[in-house]
């Protein structure tokens, strides 16, 4: 069973998480990036850090990334922030009523999320996108503080493989799932009556460039976490313990 920090809170994960040096390489990478910059943001000083949560932590839609871009949150200390990923991301939370406006650009520019909240399966930008597993790993106790905090979610939208297979232990962790269900884009786990894991791809300039994933598919995604989200009943201390009941897939 996992075991929580006593009086933690969204608060203190905020502190605690840029100040985290537990992966050597990430690391030196998060670092190096922030030092070169690329050349359109030569003017920016670089966050250059781990990136916490960010939204609604009464929030009843947890959305969960895969890491930093390196020139995104990397660059602008929020995740989701200051990339192409990020500007796919908030305008579809803005047309769901999900957000206050479709962009994303920097800390301080007046975003707020409404009933949603985002992380990432590893907090720090990995070289090509790649985290290695030992590092995934590692940053898996913030999604576990995450878990205890984020006390409404009711559906946790995984966005990729990565933050998929994430979302799929961390539930597992916490006693919610009972096998590994394969990612796909729309696969659902019900993971207890009142919490549902739904797989998005990834908000990616691969995916969403390529047509992949577009506007109306990810629409359709959002809609049906809203959906299950405003008709799931509240959770109930004693579903800690609830395992998963079955696996379905969205048509
Ligand atoms: S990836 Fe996570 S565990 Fe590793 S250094 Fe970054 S914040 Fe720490």
């Amino acid at each position: 069973m996992v075991k929580m920090k006593s009086a933690d809170s969204l608060a203190v994960l905020e502190a605690e998480i840029p100040a985290c040096v537990a992966c050597p390489r990430l690391v030196e990478y998060r670092e190096r990036i922030a030092a070169e910059k690329r050349g359109a943001f030569a003017d920016w000083n670089y966050w250059g850090k781990p990136i916490a949560g960010f939204g609604d932590g009464a929030g009843r839609i947890w959305i969960i990334g895969l890491a930093p871009a390196a020139h995104g949150a990397n660059r602008t200390g929020r995740v989701f922030t200051g990339d192409r990923s990020g500007d796919f991301l908030f305008a579809a939370l803005h047309r769901c009523g999900l957000a206050n406006q479709p962009q994303s650009v920097k800390v301080g520019d007046g975003l707020e999320l409404r009933d949603c909240f985002i992380s990432a399966a590893v907090r720090c930008a990995p070289p090509d996108n790649k985290p290695l597993p030992s590092e995934e790993a590692n940053c898996s106790g913030y999604l576990d503080r995450e878990w205890e905090l984020l006390e409404r979610k009711r559906v946790i939208l995984a966005l990729g493989a990565i933050a998929w297979k994430a979302t799929i232990s961390l539930a597992s962790r916490h006693g919610y799932c009972e096998r590994a269900t394969p990612f796909a884009h729309g696969a659902t786990v019900q993971l207890s009556d009142r919490l549902t894991l739904i797989g998005s791809y990834h908000v990616s300039q691969q995916n969403t460039f390529t047509g992949r994933l577009t506007p109306a598919m990810f629409d359709t995604i959002l809609r049906q976490c809203l959906r299950i989200s405003t008709t799931t009943p509240p959770r109930r201390r004693s579903d800690q313990t609830k395992p998963a009941i079955r696996v379905a897939e969205l048509r």
